[in-house]
């Protein structure tokens, strides 16, 4: 069954109401009346019967009701009697004894009362009070009154009971017409304040309805474009993927994102802003299809859906066709703006599984298409990792130079004398947003990207500040070699090495003081020009290592033939060695072949006093790790040395 609208449901509860109500009004009124109406005929009755009967009953006529045999009506008291029924205008009185016997009556000879009426005339002497009921006499209504008959005063013992009977076929049809009359007054004033009500409630339904339609409109759409917003954009992506699954075709999602609208807002004024805003959205509407949707994502970001395209091909038409939007210049107040903007394009089932990867992907593809300045780019799933590159890595560009990147320092322990012979410097990045990030998180990305050979000058540049401010303040440690991790990126700068000759010019930090570690995979990328560029770095004096040794694949003329000094033992063989004897036999053999070639070995990641027991035992020289210190900044580290100092096996500092 239909449900009722909200008014159609008010008109029948209210319209049932009011009939009731109507109903009970004239029950109400027409039941008053009537009650008046009797009222008055028995108050008409009563006087009577005080006035034209018990008056006129002399207190020698009290032996009558007494004994009707025994007395008669003088002709002058009946004439009274009669003549006050004449007044009255009554149908008849009869006059009755205590037990019902009939005495007189002012039509012809007494009647006698019948079953009914007798019972109307018992109450009546037993209450002592009137008692009435309406009969039909000769198909006419009659009010027929029983009065208790006493003499002067009520309280006297009763002689007996007058029936009094009035005539009620007038009273009853005026009833019948004020009944009449007033139903209809009642029902037409009930009616108009219905409509009344009903009018209000409809219009204040109507105008609910029509705010709740805005409402609905202002919750799903941006106020300035009209176009749909983020919500409606989901809901529609949820239903167009739903119909696409069933079918089998792709849905394709662009986040488009205008270029520098940031300046443009700032110099031209908000306005302005609007207005070009406005522009784009009425532009891109005019390029997609009936069925694609235009959204404002917010701010100076829109997004396209297109739920039936046909292929991978096709989306990247549209989001080119989208992108050439931008080719004609925005007139703003007769102001020829040029304006780009940057279009990622994301394909479900292609790049996503669903509403939420979908847009994530599109975010990234339009990210890179920023980053890499190239208007249009597709997701490329084939590459996720660079995907979520382009964000970390415009986070990245703009962390160097600010206090987000800085350098910690772990130090290097002398196994045997226990002194503390060197430092390694570790890059820390802290996010404004994500916090701390961790270098083995953003070094590949920086790595993948180029970036790197920027951010290991960053990163020279401000430990040799450092190693400068510590040798101008004298510090008691100034002495102490500081290792910075390269990049097999930077070996194949052709500039590299002058830079570090430079660089520690320039701070005046003597080359032995700088050590360069390399990963292994770094020696053998472009092994040529790695072995020149080596070589020139170790003619400066740097001192060179060779780092995560064990993980790569470096062959034994490789180790021979670069001027390396140091090989660093990669943790997780040293980790190993606690619990795994072919652990051991390994950190021997690398220790061993190490020395062979007159490398020092340093073994990463020393957690625990074992470990160091069976380094020492091996013949492995340095240690590093979280048993010492962890990678501390350059503040904290005074207080860690000398910490470090007083655990010497010998217990006597002899820092220089
Ligand atoms: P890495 O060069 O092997 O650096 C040693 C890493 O091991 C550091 O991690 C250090 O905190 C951690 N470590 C030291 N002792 C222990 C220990 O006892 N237990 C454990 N579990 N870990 C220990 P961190 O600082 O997170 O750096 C990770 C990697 O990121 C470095 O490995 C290095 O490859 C790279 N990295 C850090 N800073 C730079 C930099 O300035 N430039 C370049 N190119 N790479 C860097
Ligand atoms: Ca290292
Ligand atoms: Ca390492």
């Amino acid at each position: 069954m239909r449900r009722l609208s909200l008014t159609g449901t008010f008109a029948v509860v209210s319209l049932t109401t009011m009939v009731l109500l109507a109903g009970a009004l004239i029950y109400l009124f027409s039941s008053t009346l009537e009650t008046q109406a009797r009222d008055d005929g028995e108050r008409v009755a009563e006087t009577f019967v005080t006035m034209g009967v018990e008056r006129v009953i002399t207190p020698m006529m009290r032996q009558f009701w007494v004994d009707p045999e025994a007395v008669v009506y003088s002709e002058r008291q009946l004439l009274l009697i009669g003549s006050a029924n004449r007044v009255a205008e009554l149908d008849s009185l009869r006059l009755y004894g205590i037990s019902g016997e009939a005495l007189w009556s002012s039509i012809g000879p007494p009647t006698a009362l019948t079953a009914d009426e007798l019972a109307l005339h018992n109450k009546a002497l037993r209450d002592l009070a009137l008692v009435s009921t309406i009969v039909q006499i000769e198909g006419r209504p009659v009010l027929s009154v029983f009065v208790p008959v006493t003499y002067g005063d009520a309280f006297s013992q009763p002689y007996g009971v007058a029936n009094v009977q009035l005539p009620y076929a007038a009273t009853e049809s005026l009833l019948r017409d004020a009944v009449v009359l007033m139903s209809s007054l009642i029902m037409v004033a009930l009616l108009l304040a219905w409509l009344l009500l009903y009018r209000t409630v409809h219009r204040a339904s109507t105008v609910l309805r029509a705010q709740a339609r805005e409402n609905e409109h202002l919750a799903l759409h941006d106020p300035l474009t009209g176009l749909p917003n983020r919500r409606l954009l989901s809901d529609r992506l949820e239903r167009a993927i739903a119909i696409a699954n069933r079918r089998n075709e792709p849905v394709a999602l662009l986040i488009l994102d205008v270029d520098r609208f940031k300046e443009i807002n700032d110099t031209l004024g908000h306005n302005r802003g609007d207005t070009l805003l406005v522009e784009i959205a009425a532009r891109l509407c005019k390029v997609v299809r009936d069925a694609d949707t235009v959204a404002r994502l917010g701010g100076d970001e829109f997004a396209i859906l297109a739920p039936t395209i046909a292929s991978l091909l096709d989306a990247d038409r549209l989001a080119r066709r989208i992108h050439a939007v931008f080719d004609e210049p925005f007139m703003i107040d007769e102001l020829a703006l040029h304006v780009d903007c940057s279009v990622g394009l994301a394909v479900l089932p292609h790049h996503a599984a669903d509403v939420t990867e979908l847009f994530q992907r599109a975010d990234i593809a339009m990210y890179g298409a920023k980053t890499a300045h190239v208007g249009v780019l597709v997701y490329d799933a084939d590459s996720d990792d660079s995907s979520t590159d382009w964000l970390l890595l415009g986070d990245l560009r703009v962390a160097l130079g600010t206090d987000q990147l800085s350098v910690h320092y772990q130090p290097k322990i002398d196994l045997v004398s226990g002194d503390v012979v060197g430092l390694e410097a570790l890059l820390r990045w802290n996010h404004p947003q994500r916090g701390n990030i961790p270098p083995n998180l953003f070094i590949p990305v920086a790595e993948r990207s180029g970036l790197i050979r920027t951010l290991t000058r960053y990163v020279l540049e401000m430990v040799l500040t450092q190693v400068a401010e510590w040798d101008r303040v004298e510090a008691q440690f100034a002495y102490l070699p500081v290792a910075v991790n390269l990049s097999a990126r930077n070996l194949v700068e052709s500039d590299f090495a002058e830079f570090v000759e430079d660089l520690l010019a320039s701070h005046m930090v003597e080359p032995h003081r700088l050590e360069l570690e390399l990963t292994e995979s770094a020696l053998i990328e472009d092994p040529t020009r790695t072995h020149q560029m080596l070589h020139r770095l170790s003619e400066l004096g740097v001192t060179l290592a060779v780092d995560d040794f064990g993980t790569g694949y470096t062959s034994m003329a490789t180790l021979e033939s670069m001027p390396l000094t140091t090989l660093k033992i990669d943790r997780s063989f040293v980790v190993r060695m606690s619990d795994d004897p072919a652990g051991v036999t390994l950190v021997r053999a690398m220790v061993e072949l190490a020395h062979e070639f007159g490398l020092a070995v340093v073994a990463e990641g020393v957690e625990d006093e074992d470990v160091t027991d069976q380094l020492r035992a091996l013949g492995c020289d340095v240690g590093q790790g979280f048993l010492w210190s962890r990678p501390v900044s350059g503040d904290d580290l005074p207080e860690v040395l000398v910490q470090l100092s007083f655990r010497r096996p010998e217990k006597e500092a002899s820092l220089r």
